[in-house]
């Protein structure tokens, strides 16, 4: 029998959305979000997962500092209330009240009266964006700082400046968030963001923003495979989510990487490190029937989370969909990746391209013509487009007879709409209809033993 559910219902669902509610779903997702001061660990990432967790069902975990996770160790929580700095005359001229982004994120503590000299080494700047404030951390090495707009840092006269950064760098927990949707099978698709940058929206919150519309949405139809969304900060959170689960790990076939996910560029897909796995080939057929400009490019090991999937003792088939990529737009990691650098209808397009990439994977099988010694009689099926027949009929029929004849137990549907030209919806309608007529039968597990 073909199963048709889930791929007939995300398709159903993606013809109904209303980009428009869609896109402002998304974007007021990100405007909550946006004040916030995350960082790889501490009070931010648990207020954004608990904000996440009024929409779909997060399950936190809580890692200690001090373990080890391969090669890493969860490292100090960093926390922070306040920071400062205030000319002569008591004024606050940098306030991290005004822009988190002005605290260098990780800095230890500090509080003291020192001279423009002193505090020189201590403030960065971009003088190519001399109105933008720099996104700067300093995870792993014990340092302060701040961060300004270069006109201000210039404009600086000599003279004493009182500094303050309440933070607190101490033994606490590396937070991370995961919800699972479980599908009639074990096998997962895993949808990865980060969730470690203060207020930036494109780099990460985008990414954040359409993971959980997509589980949301996702939550409501009938699924094969299981679904499992990680909000993890970045490096270090993925490295303790493959360190603490080797085995749900193992069961992971399909999955994607979702970060600058809201610009007004084109959309960008990075292969996994297995360069041809269905992921690829999904994203790669969505994106080239999609009618809009797009970008493919080969993984690197360098980049999000899919540095540590794609790592060689894992080599999960783990690919990233981007608009911009990080670091190709001017904005990237300053202050100007703002709420108005984020655009609802690429939001709304990149959540649709999302449910088209599943829809592939979900839809995908491999089958066997049960009428394979010549071609079945259509007409008498019905299932012959009249002499006229022109339009969607036609191509439906082309269709029938595309599947009917590559259907030999060795070519997928996904095969097949890659060396018919036609969009997989039409492919895995056209087998719908000749499962109905007892002309094709799926020839089971084959399509996951391709996947692996
Ligand atoms: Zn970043």
């Amino acid at each position: 029998m073909i199963d048709q559910s889930a791929a007939e219902s995300l398709a159903d669902r993606a013809r109904a959305l209303d980009a428009a509610a869609l896109g402002a779903e998304l974007h007021d997702r990100i405007r909550r979000l946006y004040p916030i001061c995350r960082s790889i660990t501490g009070d931010g990432v648990r207020q954004t997962l608990r904000l996440l967790g009024a929409e779909i069902d997060v399950a936190v975990e809580e890692i200690p500092t001090g373990t080890q996770v391969f090669d890493w160790t969860i490292p100090k929580e960093w926390n922070i209330r306040d920071a400062y700095i205030k000319d002569s005359t008591g004024t606050r001229i940098v306030d991290f009240h005004a822009s988190n982004l002005h605290v260098l994120n990780y800095s230890t503590p500090v509080h003291g009266v020192m001279s423009l000299s002193e505090l020189r080494p201590h403030l960065h700047s971009i003088p190519k964006h001399p109105d933008w404030i720099p996104y700067k951390t300093s995870y792993y090495e014990e340092r302060w700082g701040f961060c300004l707009p270069h006109r201000q840092l210039e404009s600086l006269p000599d003279g004493d400046y009182e500094v303050c950064i309440d933070s607190t760098l101490a033994d606490g927990h590396l937070t991370l968030g995961q919800c699972v949707l479980p599908g009639r099978e074990a096998d997962e698709v895993l949808i990865s963001c980060h969730v470690c940058h203060p207020s930036l929206c494109n780099d990460n919150l985008s990414g954040l923003s359409v993971a959980v519309t997509l589980s949301r949405l996702l939550a409501d139809v009938p699924r094969r495979f299981t679904y499992r969304f990680l909000f993890v900060p970045g490096t270090i959170g993925a490295v303790a989510w493959l360190a603490g689960n080797e085995d749900a790990s193992a069961r992971i076939k399909h999955g994607l990487v979702l970060a600058c996910a809201g610009d007004r560029g084109g959309l960008t897909y990075k292969r996994s490190r297995r360069g041809h796995a269905a992921i690829d080939r999904a994203a790669a057929h969505v994106l080239e029937h999609s009618g809009a400009p797009f970008d493919i490019e080969n993984f690197k090991p360098y980049g999000y989370d899919e540095r540590q999937y794609c790592s060689p003792g894992f080599n999960l088939p783990v690919g990233v969909l981007s608009r911009t990529p990080y670091a190709r737009f001017a904005e990237y990691h300053t202050s100007a990746d703002n709420l108005d650098f984020v655009d609802s209808a690429s939001l709304a397009d990149t959540v649709i391209k999302c449910l088209s990439i599943v829809e592939v994977l979900e839809g995908e099988g491999v089958y066997v013509n049960l009428n394979a010694r010549c071609e079945p009689q259509l007409g008498k099926r019905g299932l012959y487009a009249s002499l006229g027949g022109h339009g969607g009929a036609r191509e439906l029929e082309m269709a029938l007879l595309w599947v009917l004849n590559l259907s030999d137990g060795d070519h997928s549907l996904l095969d097949i709409a890659e060396q018919s030209g036609f969009p997989f919806r039409l492919v895995r309608t056209a087998a719908d209809v000749l499962g109905r007529h007892g002309l094709l039968r799926e020839v089971a597990g084959a399509a996951h033993e391709r996947g692996k």
